[in-house]
């Protein structure tokens, strides 16, 4: 229990008329999906807020009526509002209606001015800096300490220290950088909603049947033509496979040009957007955004990001100029000597071919092999043979019938955490795969606290058949990904809560789900589920050679892809000054060297560039950590492929050193008490099939 508990604080509401029955109030451990309803959203985070600003001001309170309980107090004074918002945010994305959008946005200005006002809290930074000089802080816990440490950085990194006209201009960089990414973000959608193209069937010759179903159009002038848009499902499907080169020309002309042209140009957004940047982060002493923003962070500053991208770039440069000149050669020998140079619109569309001429490997073969009964087990059975945790199905209220819900125990029997599985897809449910934290755990005064998470997804569904889900591939790797974030918080025995599971840099919280991929990719453990579903029959070793090579088909050009991007991305944020002329044009140089063919004069993709430009921070300056984290969990699986892939010792050093640490110690500590030196990126060029071409 928490000393704000023991003081009894929040009791006080239970008295209260319209509370005492709210299921979002409820302090079990189990939420209790079954009874919560949209309109109790509004009033559990009025009393939450309440209660949470009565602590707040007693908080700040504190170096007049003492530090008691002080540190342990302000770790854990928003967690009921904290999982409210998670809970909320969560049955808006899985039973989403009408109701639950208008309960959440009614919720999210109430905890947005509340998030804003604490990050702000004068009071609250006075308490903090004089607590910093107490006695008690100066004998600390090292975790406690780094909490400490940690929120008076905040303060800082938030403007605290800055004089009063220098805060007030911080405040409107804020205002406007948001207002200014909010429109570069629509200017985005809008140019892709505006693009539509009617086709006739004819001109769609190699697209796939179920694109072709998908775009039909049934009724009205355009009746049994095809309705191609720019999205996603359909633009990438025709980039690929339509043999109408013309088509594929000028739905790549059209890609190129959404964030440009009158009355949504992003272009003209750019220099705003970095100039906003550039300004708040010499107001709080850092030479560039990529430094404000990489300081807490693995890579701790632009330069080093850059340098990493650099180091990569030029080791992956030998193995991309072969695979160019390979896919050259069999466009030639496909196309003939008279066919036109390969363009843009033509990469991916002979890429593919080429990929089905040498490895033929189609998904569907795959798939009898991966039922989800069977991964989920076999993703289990890895756990507990490597990480000594066994999770066994249970009862809980659920959010629809499709959930199922586990316990995991550790070794020793203790409870440590439960999860929800939610993997098909609904109208009501946002795409993607996800996992997420209702309640961190973890050790208390009261023992064990267990955790609480969840995994969803959006799965191949079961088929009418047999009512059986078999799984892609990508699929399987996808569980496996959020089962390694699942671990991350299950098995965190952090004490400060805001320090405990993923809460981690974000450059290092995708080591736990990549690093579970790797055994979605070795034989050892496929043996323990791939089996096909009717007959039994182990994944055969013929398939399983070619799903390794298809695996690294075209490696060089997808890793040269990210390092494009991730390389645009720190230039615009540490190098790039008005001086350097128009950011299109300076984006466009910078990035042609990272591409098969060369891009178009007019190339405009970073006036579609969300990840970066669509919100205040976002993957600014941060695109860099997929490529790092990737660089991380190569590394680290290589102790495994060494020592045994289900070598429980190696599997208990990696939650000594990360699963269990959170972000109770540096980063770059935790990654190298594993393994025993600083991460080093040739695991991942080696994985890739690119090692040693240099
Ligand atoms: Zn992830």
């Amino acid at each position: 229990m928490t000393p704000a508990r023991d003081a009894g604080a929040p009791s006080q509401f239970t008295g209260q008329p319209g509370t005492v029955s709210n299921p979002l109030l409820a302090e079990s451990f189990l939420i209790p999906f079954g009874e919560i309803r949209p309109e109790h959203v509004l009033p559990a985070t009025t009393v939450l807020i309440e209660e949470a600003r009565a602590e707040l001001d007693r908080l700040a309170f504190a170096p007049e009526s003492g530090f008691a309980g002080f540190l342990d107090r302000l770790d854990t004074f928003t967690a009921r509002l904290d999982t409210l918002q998670t809970v909320v945010g969560h049955l808006d994305g899985v039973v989403s209606d009408e109701h639950w959008r208008a309960a959440k946005q009614a919720m999210l200005p109430l905890v947005s001015a509340f998030s804003t006002d604490l990050g702000m809290h004068a009071g609250l930074y006075s308490a903090l800096k004089a607590y910093a000089a107490t006695e008690e802080a100066s004998t600390l816990d090292p975790v406690r300490a780094r909490f400490l440490q940690i929120g008076l950085d905040e303060f800082r990194r938030g403007g605290a220290e800055l004089p009063a006209s220098e805060q007030a201009r911080l405040k409107a960089l804020n205002i406007e950088l948001s207002e200014v990414t909010s429109r570069y973000g629509s200017n985005s959608m809008d140019g892709v909603s505006a693009f539509e193209l009617y086709v006739p069937a004819e001109r769609l010759a190699g697209v796939p049947e179920r694109v072709l179903q998908a775009t039909r159009v049934a009724e009205g002038e355009h009746a049994g033509q095809h309705r191609l848009t720019l999205h996603a499902p359909t633009y990438l499907p025709v980039m690929t496979y339509a043999d109408d080169r013309t088509l594929r020309e000028e739905l790549y002309r059209a890609y190129n040009a959404v964030g440009t042209g009158a009355g949504r140009d992003n272009a003209e957004l750019l220099p705003r957007i970095l100039a906003l940047r550039q300004e708040k982060a010499a107001l709080l002493g850092y030479a560039n955004y990529a430094d404000y923003l990489l300081e807490d962070r693995m890579a701790g500053s632009g330069d080093r990001a850059m340098a990493f991208e650099a180091d990569l770039t030029e080791r992956t440069l030998p193995a991309f100029e072969r695979e160019n000149a390979e896919l050259e050669a069999f466009y030639r020998a496909q196309a003939g000597e008279n066919a036109p140079a390969l363009a843009v619109w033509d990469v991916t569309y002979w890429a593919e071919k080429q990929r089905l001429a040498l490895y033929a490997l189609d998904d569907e073969e795959l798939r009898p092999y991966f039922e989800l009964g069977s991964v989920l087990s076999g993703l289990f059975e890895v756990a507990r043979r490597i990480f000594g945790v066994t999770v066994r199905q249970a009862q809980a209220p659920v959010w629809h019938s499709e959930v199922k819900f586990y316990e995991m125990h550790a070794e020793d029997g203790t409870h440590i955490a439960s999860f929800y599985t939610d993997w098909f897809p609904r109208d009501s449910k946002r795409g993607g795969a996800w996992m997420n934290a209702f309640r961190v755990g973890g050790p208390s005064a009261g023992g064990f606290r267990p955790h609480l998470g969840l995994m969803c997804g959006n799965m191949t569904p079961p088929g009418i058949d047999g009512g059986r889900a078999l799984l892609s591939h990508d699929e399987v790797e996808t569980v496996f990904h959020e089962f390694g974030h699942l671990l991350h918080l299950s098995l965190s025995r952090v004490p400060v809560r805001q320090l405990a599971g993923t809460s981690v840099a974000w450059d290092f919280v995708e080591l736990p789900s990549h690093l579970m991929e790797n055994w979605t990719w070795n034989r050892e453990t496929l043996a323990l589920f791939a089996r096909h579903h009717q007959t039994g029959e182990a994944l055969p070793d013929e398939l399983y050679a070619r799903m390794l090579h298809a695996r690294n088909f075209r490696a060089a050009n997808v890793a040269m892809r990210q390092y494009s991007f991730g390389t645009v991305d720190l230039s615009l944020h540490t190098r790039y000054t008005p001086a350097d002329g128009d950011i299109l044009t300076y984006a466009r140089a910078l990035s042609a060297r990272f591409q098969a063919v060369p891009p178009l004069p007019d190339d405009a993709r970073i006036a579609n560039f969300g990840h970066l430009f669509s919100s205040p921070v976002g993957y600014a300056a941060g695109y860099y950590s997929y490529k790092w984290a990737e660089v991380l969990d190569a590394d680290a699986f290589t102790r495994f492929e060494r020592e045994g892939v289900l070598n429980r010792s190696v599997g208990r050093d990696f939650v000594d050193a990360v699963l269990s640490r959170g972000n109770s110690a540096p980063a770059a500590q935790l990654f190298e008490e594993f393994m025993g030196r600083a991460p080093d990126p040739e695991a991942l060029l080696r994985r890739s099939g690119l090692a040693g071409s240099a």
